[in-house]
C-alpha cells in the first residue's frame, strides 16, 4: 500500500479511551499517508464528527462516558455512510456480532498486528468510496431523469398550446406526433398517430417535399411551401432531425395560417389596381391633348410653350409607363394575367423589339445586333408577354450603358429550351445586388445609374412572365464590363 496525495484527505477518526491504543493506531495510520483523529469516548467522538469530514472510525468497545454500542446507534442516525471498525480486547464473540449486527462494518481484536489494522481500513475506506460513488452515480441517475421527465413535460405543453400546427414523421414516413392545432389547420378528424403519411396530408408536392427529407442524406436543411386546405392558407415549413450519427430519424413539418397575410395583400394588390385604372384615363387624356397643341391644332406656339409642353409629355409618358407596370404587377400577383401558350416565332418577335428600339440606342451611342441562328423551332408562348420581357431587358442594356457600347442579342438553341442572351458594355451589376434586381421596386443605387430613370418593376415583371411560360432566367454582370440576361423558353413541341 502506498501513500499518495489523494489518500492524504482521508480522515480516520480513532476512538479509544487508552492512550497507548490511540497513539499506536497514530503511528500505524500516518505512514500510510492518512490523517488521524483521536478521541477518548464516545461522546468526544461525535463532537468530532460534527466538526470533522472522516471517513473511517476505529472505536473502541468499551469505554467510558460512552461506549462502542451507542457510538453505533448514533451515528447509524447521523453518519449512515462512514464505516465502523470495532477494536475489541475484552470482548468476546457474542460482543463482536452484536456490533455487526448494528451496523458495524467489522472487528479487530486486541492485540492486532499493524498490518492487520491498515489492511482493515484500507478495505473499510474502499468500501465507504466506492459506495458513495454508487450513491452519487445514483443521484446523477435521478437528476437526469427528473430533467428527461422535466423536459418531456415542457415540450409536450409546448407542442400541444402552439397555435402553429405540428406534424412529426420517424423515417418510414408514419405520422408519430401531432398537435390540436393540426386537426384544426387541417380540418382533420378521427385520426390518430401513428398512421400513413398520406392519411394526414392530401397535398402531395407536400409529401414529396417530407419524403426528399428522409430519402436523400441530402443536405437539404428545411423545405418551405404555401397550400391551401379548405380555403385556409398555410406555410408549411418542413425539416429533417437527426440521431446522433447525423442520420436522418424523421421530419418535423410546422404548419402556419397565413389567410389574413395572403387576404391583406389581396387588398392591396386591388387598391393598387383600382388607383393606376382610375388614373390611367386622365392621364392619357391629358398625353392626346398635349399631342393636339403640340400638332399646332389649337393654334401656333411659341419656342418656350413647345418646351414647355414637351418637357410635360415626357413625364407623363414616365408615368405612365409607372402606371402600366403597376398594373402588370398587380395583375400578375392577382393571377388575372393570363398568357396565351401559341406557337410563336422569337427572332421574328425580336428582330421587331430591335427595330423599334433602334432610335432609343442611337440616341444614347448604342449599336443593337441581333444575332439569329438559322431555322430555329418556335416558342410555346404569348406575343405580348414576350415583346414585354425582351423590350424591358433591351431598355435596360441600352439604358445601363450611359457611355455607348455594343448591345447584343443572341437567339440559339440550349438543349431542349431556345435561348436569348442579351448582352451589354454597361455599368454592370455588383454580385451582392444581383439577387435583389428582380425584387419590385428594387434600383441598385449608384453615381453611374443615379440620373436613369426607372421604376425597379421591370425585372420582376420580367421574371414572373419568364417564369409563367416555364422558362428561366439568368444574369452574368461584372462591374464595368458588363452584363448579360439570358432567358430559356421551352421550345413547342
Ligand atoms: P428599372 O430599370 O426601372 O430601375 P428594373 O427592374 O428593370 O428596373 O431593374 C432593376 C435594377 O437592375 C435597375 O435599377 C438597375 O440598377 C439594374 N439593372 C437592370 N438591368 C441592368 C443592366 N443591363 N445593366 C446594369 N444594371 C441593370
Amino acid at each position: 500500500m502506498s501513500s499518495n496525495a489523494m489518500e492524504e484527505q482521508y480522515t480516520i477518526l480513532v476512538v479509544d479511551d487508552e492512550k497507548v491504543i490511540r497513539d499506536g493506531c497514530t503511528l500505524a495510520l500516518k505512514p500510510e499517508g492518512y490523517r488521524v483523529a483521536t478521541a477518548e469516548n464516545g461522546q468526544q467522538a461525535l463532537e468530532l464528527l460534527g466538526r470533522e469530514a472522516v471517513q473511517v472510525v476505529l472505536c473502541d468497545l468499551k469505554m467510558p462516558v460512552m461506549g462502542a454500542l451507542e457510538v453505533l446507534e448514533e451515528m447509524g442516525k447521523s453518519y449512515p455512510h462512514i464505516p465502523v471498525i470495532i477494536i475489541t480486547g475484552h470482548g468476546t464473540v457474542d460482543d463482536a456480532v452484536e456490533c455487526m449486527k448494528r451496523g458495524a462494518y467489522d472487528f479487530i481484536t486486541k492485540p492486532f498486528r499493524l498490518d492487520h489494522l491498515t489492511l482493515c481500513v484500507r478495505r473499510a475506506l474502499d468500501k465507504q468510496i466506492l459506495e458513495r460513488q454508487a450513491r452519487e452515480f445514483e443521484e446523477e441517475r435521478a437528476r437526469n431523469l427528473y430533467s428527461l421527465a422535466l423536459e418531456q413535460s415542457r415540450m409536450h405543453t409546448i407542442v400541444h398550446c402552439m397555435a402553429d400546427g405540428v406534424l412529426v414523421t420517424n423515417r418510414d414516413l408514419e405520422v408519430v406526433l401531432v398537435n390540436a392545432a393540426l386537426y384544426q389547420l387541417l380540418s382533420l378528424s378521427g385520426l390518430t398517430p401513428p398512421a400513413p403519411l398520406a392519411d394526414f396530408i392530401q397535398d402531395e408536392t407536400l409529401r414529396e417535399a417530407i419524403q426528399s427529407l428522409v430519402s436523400s442524406d441530402a443536405e437539404q436543411k428545411s423545405i418551405s411551401q404555401e397550400l391551401v386546405s379548405d380555403r385556409v392558407h398555410l406555410r408549411a415549413l418542413s425539416a429533417p432531425f437527426y440521431g446522433p450519427d447525423q442520420r436522418v430519424l424523421g421530419t418535423v413539418t410546422v404548419f402556419s395560417d397565413i389567410t389574413s397575410f395572403k387576404e391583406l395583400d389581396e387588398m392591396k394588390n386591388d387598391f393598387v389596381r383600382m388607383v393606376s385604372h382610375e388614373l390611367r384615363s386622365p392621364i392619357s387624356a391629358i398625353r392626346l391633348q398635349h399631342s393636339v397643341i403640340l400638332d399646332g391644332l389649337a393654334g401656333e406656339l411659341t419656342d418656350k410653350q413647345r418646351e414647355l409642353i414637351t418637357r410635360a409629355q415626357a413625364k407623363l409618358e414616365g408615368l405612365l409607363e409607372l402606371i402600366n407596370d403597376l398594373l402588370d404587377v398587380a395583375k400578375m400577383e392577382a393571377g388575372f394575367r393570363h398568357f396565351e401558350q401559341v406557337p410563336l416565332n422569337l427572332a421574328e418577335v425580336l428582330n421587331e423589339i430591335v427595330t423599334f428600339l433602334e432610335a432609343k440606342a442611337e440616341a444614347q451611342r448604342v449599336k443593337l445586333h441581333l444575332q439569329a441562328a438559322p431555322d430555329l423551332p418556335a416558342v410555346l408562348a404569348d406575343h405580348r408577354g414576350m415583346e414585354e420581357v425582351f423590350t424591358n431587358l433591351i431598355s435596360n442594356a441600352i439604358n445601363y450603358s450611359p457611355n455607348g457600347g455594343d448591345v447584343t442579342v443572341k437567339v440559339g438553341m440550349n438543349g431542349e429550351f431556345l435561348e436569348v442572351k442579351v448582352s451589354d458594355q454597361g455599368v454592370g451589376i455588383e454580385p451582392e445586388e444581383i439577387p435583389k434586381i428582380f425584387d419590385k421596386f428594387y434600383r441598385v443605387k449608384s453615381p453611374a445609374t443615379r440620373q436613369i430613370i426607372g421604376t425597379g418593376l421591370g425585372l420582376p415583371i420580367v421574371r414572373s412572365v419568364v417564369e409563367a411560360h416555364r422558362g428561366l432566367i439568368e444574369v452574368e454582370s461584372q462591374v464595368g464590363v458588363g452584363s448579360s440576361f439570358r432567358v430559356l423558353l421551352p421550345v413547342a413541341s
